[in-house]
């Protein structure tokens, strides 16, 4: 059993007992970074930070905020131990920009495997179950490793299927029985595709519980979303939404409440902030600015993901009081300004995933001669063209008052896209203004 697991159940404490909790342990992150982190104590120097003064969570806004473009342009600066004590190289799968390497040591990886424990536990996935992991678990990867890790200290069993490929995966089911799925979501219908082609009936199939990552499945308001009723008409199966990035090394999941992602106390420190560095008040919509506990690697305070989300607060029906937070509704580099409108990425999912005679879709954006956005949805269509083109316009005309330029491929061009030289994430979206 690893130190973490040792179960401190802090998130089933009070709102004050989980600050001061909190507290403590940015005190003990501070003193660490000041010491081993070449980045952060160049910036204390340079700002005047003196960590003592920092006594109470408000004044931890005295200290600026990490960008990405920092951990981007400084990298190693951000390495708190000799290259001697990594264990594992991961990086970010860089969908914006460069990918950034995050170094990890072997009680990071302790960490990661603690961090995803509790998401299981979260899912009330425990030793007896069987999960099959239909992810990538090479290609530096952080999010495989990380399940694969977690559901080992759960004691529960590992099928390592990986991404893709709906015949297999389904026959994998059929003959061990799993019972929890790691899985893209928007897979999850090629599946039930799949197996209605097949007359194989998924409801009577034994997983019960999908772990979804990758893809938000529910609203602003926690409803859910398109992508998750079209699975849930067809499949009768109880679906946990994520969220993570690889530099914060840590998850928020759903209990099964599904009222948002849970913060996992012991591991992180988040901050809900606006343009100009405030926290946005509960149920506004704000940049989730992390700070991680008990990373020794590459730990980072006051980091800004670049992802809007809202937070909620309130005690969560399963007993837990940590906060939550709702899907991300945005990435602030995402933004999009076409023909003055204001778009993001999920907006257009969302309006595509529900449209079921588009078979695959990439969004692709770039700048036009003037330095404007240009948008550009490549589109692979199944059906009659001319059919599907007219109820599209009219769609994208009610929701985005605009209408993109459509480009109509083959699955083929579809599939090259989507997955440009070996990616290891179906890309459906493709940013080329950077
Ligand atoms: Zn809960």
């Amino acid at each position: 059993m690893n130190k973490w697991t040792r179960h401190s159940k802090i998130e089933y404490a009070g709102l004050a007992a989980q600050q001061d909790f909190q507290l403590q342990q940015l005190k003990v992150l501070l003193q660490y970074v000041s010491v081993h982190s070449p980045f952060y104590k160049k910036q204390f120097n340079q700002y005047g930070i003196r960590i003592e003064d920092i006594q109470s969570l408000t004044y931890l806004e005295r200290i600026p905020t990490t960008s990405k473009e920092d951990i981007q342009q400084y990298n190693w600066d951000f390495l708190c131990v000799d290259r001697a004590s990594i264990a594992e190289y991961t990086a970010t799968s860089g969908t914006l920009g460069t990918p950034v390497t995050i170094a990890l040591t072997a009680n990071d990886l302790e960490r990661l495997a603690y961090n995803e424990y509790c998401s299981f536990k979260l899912m009330e996935v425990g030793e007896q179950d069987i999960i099959q992991l239909m992810l990538t678990l090479d290609k530096q990867f952080m999010a495989g490793m990380a399940y694969y890790k977690g559901a080992q200290e759960l004691k529960a069993s590992v099928i390592r299927t990986g991404p893709g490929l709906p015949q297999m995966q389904l026959e994998v089911m059929q003959r061990l029985q799993s019972g929890t799925l790691v899985a893209v979501p928007s897979f999850l219908l090629k599946m039930i595709h799949y197996a209605q082609e097949h007359h194989i009936d998924v409801n009577a199939l034994s997983a019960r519980k999908v772990l979804a990552i990758g893809e938000s499945i529910r609203t602003e308001d926690l409803e859910d979303n398109i992508l998750l009723q079209r699975i849930k008409k067809d499949w009768n199966i109880a679906i946990f939404g994520t969220y993570a990035a690889t530099e914060m090394q840590t998850a928020f999941t759903e209990c099964t409440q599904h009222r948002g992602g849970h913060l996992n106390t012991e591991l992180l420190y988040v901050e809900l902030l606006d343009e100009a560095g405030k926290q946005v008040p509960a149920g506004t919509v704000g940049e989730v600015t992390i700070s991680t506990f008990g990373v020794e690697g590459m730990p980072l305070l006051r980091y800004r993901t670049g992802d809007l989300c809202k937070g909620y607060y309130e005690p969560c029906a399963c007993g837990r009081t940590s906060m939550r937070l709702g899907p991300v509704t945005g990435r602030k580099q995402q933004m999009i300004k076409y023909k003055g409108t204001s778009v993001y990425p999920p907006t257009l999912f969302e309006l595509l995933n529900g449209l079921d005679f588009i078979g695959e879709y990439v969004i692709e954006l770039s700048l036009d001669d003037t330095g404007q956005d240009d948008l550009m949805l490549h589109l692979y269509l199944p059906v009659a063209e001319a059919m599907a083109m007219s109820n599209l316009k009219q769609r994208l005309q009610a929701s985005l008052r605009v209408i993109p330029k459509i480009n109509i491929c083959d699955q083929e061009s579809i599939a090259r896209m989507q997955f440009p030289n070996g990616s290891r994430k179906q890309l459906k979206f493709i940013d080329r203004r950077y």
